[in-house]
């Protein structure tokens, strides 16, 4: 049993069914995320997807990186050149997270496996001979309590099988507010560089395909021009270009 079809959960359920595992997979949400989150993909997680036969499907939609550069006072202080890397995938692939796992929750189906979305997992009970889970249905107060010889917790920051293992969570959350755009732009820079970044001003802008949604769509007319105003103004102070920001797609 799997809790949580995010990327982790699914790639678990993948190499589970591909060794004849018999597997189940459960998702509280309804559908995938449709906002980009992660979008780096790195060399050897494309070696991975080559061996699961699914690498010419990220190759073609996403956007091969070459090399960092990171801009810091208004001047570039790094460069980092990732041709050197020993790997047939020498590059970073920017594709959104949304893109990736539209892509990975196909193979789960090829192999029998069907992600059950619109299910959450309440509570865990691990006993000798196994887990029993407590399941239901959003808006439903009747559990269901399935049982299974392993779960494995893919359930993401806030883990819930986590919680009822007892397994503490030996970080710290950063002590910052991130913004993060998706935004249509224009500037006189190597479109196979991610460009300006710096982690000081936590500017960090990189290349990827086109996203899907608009802003407006997501988080109201209001927010938009706030985010806006806010990624003028962090390139202003940090980047040597002055990149033309032509529409600004998802904020948050
Ligand atoms: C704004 C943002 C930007 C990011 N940028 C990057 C980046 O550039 N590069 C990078 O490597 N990473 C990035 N990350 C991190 C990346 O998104 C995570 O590392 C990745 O999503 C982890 O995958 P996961 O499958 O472990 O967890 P998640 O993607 O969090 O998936 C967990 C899943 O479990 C489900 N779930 C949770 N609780 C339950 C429950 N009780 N019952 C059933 N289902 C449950 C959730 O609905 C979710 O689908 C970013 C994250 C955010 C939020």
């Amino acid at each position: 049993m799997i809790v949580g079809a995010g990327p982790t959960g699914v790639l678990l359920a993948i190499e589970l069914a591909r060794r004849g595992v018999e597997v189940r997979i459960l998702d509280r949400q309804r559908s995938r995320p449709q906002v980009t989150r992660a979008i780096g993909i790195h060399a050897r997680t494309l070696e991975v997807f080559h061996q699961l036969g699914i690498v010419e499907q990220f190759l073609e939609r996403g956007h091969q990186a070459t090399g960092m550069a990171v801009h810091t006072r208004a001047r570039r202080s790094t460069h980092v050149d990732f041709g050197g890397l020993d790997s047939p995938y020498p590059f970073v692939l920017m594709l959104g997270q949304d893109q990736t796992q539209e892509i990975l929750d196909r193979k789960p189906e090829e192999l029998g496996v069907s992600i059950e979305r619109g299910v959450e997992v309440v509570k865990v009970d691990q006993g000798i001979a196994g887990v029993q889970l407590a399941i239901r249905h959003p808006g439903d107060d009747d559990c269901q309590t399935p049982s299974a010889g392993w779960a494995v917790g893919c359930d993401g920051a806030h883990s819930i099988v986590r919680r009822y293992l007892g397994v503490p969570f030996d970080g710290d959350d950063y002590g910052q507010d991130w913004l993060m755009t998706e935004v249509n732009i224009e500037w006189p820079l190597a479109p196979t560089a991610a460009p300006p970044g710096s982690c000081a001003a936590a500017t960090c802008c990189s290349p990827a395909t086109p996203p899907t949604s608009t802003a407006r769509e997501l988080y109201g007319q209001a927010d938009a021009a706030i985010a806006r105003d806010a990624i003028r103004e962090a390139f202003r102070t940090v980047a040597t270009v002055k990149p033309l920001v032509t529409d600004l797609v998802t904020a948050a």
